[in-house]
């Protein structure tokens, strides 16, 4: 027969944490680095928004906010820098408040976490996979838009564009994807500044 001295020593024993607590102390790091992915299928009647930035086409991107597939990446990246789970836990799609959002005013909420922990953005690289339209003549405009929310200069953030060669959902012009990786330094770090 076993005694616990409480419930939480007994969960500790026999329970992994479905969702833990993230362990790291807030704002100990010099850096933290984080990855986000996000996916939004193409549609008929949406306009196309990536980064911030309407892009004309025939088609655009469905989602509960403004589905911009892009910002959503970056978003995940520093949500998943600051350790504090994901896009979802923060911006839940069932919840009305953000029916229709403009993604970067989404983005600007993270920002204030980032600082928040005594952190600043260091750098940002993007792709999206894009079969159709052409983005490189919008990408400088997108890189413009993020730069002003994230609080940074335009050299510090990279977006790249590609297509998938006909390959896949996006090949198929069914839908697009975006990559991004984010480092942030702590806001007090001398020396790397930019
Ligand atoms: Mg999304």
């Amino acid at each position: 027969m076993f005694f616990f001295a409480s419930f939480a020593a007994l969960r500790e024993t026999f329970m992994v944490p479905v969702n833990p607590v993230n362990p790291v102390k807030k704002g100990l790091d010099m850096f933290r680095i984080g990855f986000g992915y996000d996916v939004h299928r193409l549609v008929e009647g949406r306009p196309l928004i990536l980064g911030g930035v309407e892009i004309p086409y025939a088609f655009g991107l469905e989602g509960h906010s403004d589905a911009d597939v892009l910002t959503h990446a970056v978003i995940d990246a520093i949500i998943g820098a600051l350790g504090a789970g994901d896009i979802g836990r923060h911006f839940p799609d069932t919840d009305p408040a953000y029916k229709g959002v403009s993604s970067l005013s989404m983005l600007g909420t993270v920002m204030d976490m980032v600082k928040g922990d005594g952190y600043r953005l260091n750098n940002l690289d993007t792709t999206i996979t894009a079969q159709a339209p052409k983005l490189a003549p919008h990408l400088s405009n997108m890189r413009g838009r993020l730069s002003e929310i994230l609080e940074a200069s335009i050299g510090q953030i990279n977006i790249k564009a590609t297509t998938s060669e006909g390959l896949g959902f996006c090949g198929k012009r069914e839908g697009m994807e975006a990559f991004a990786v984010v480092s942030l330094v702590k806001a007090k770090t001398q020396g790397v500044n930019k």
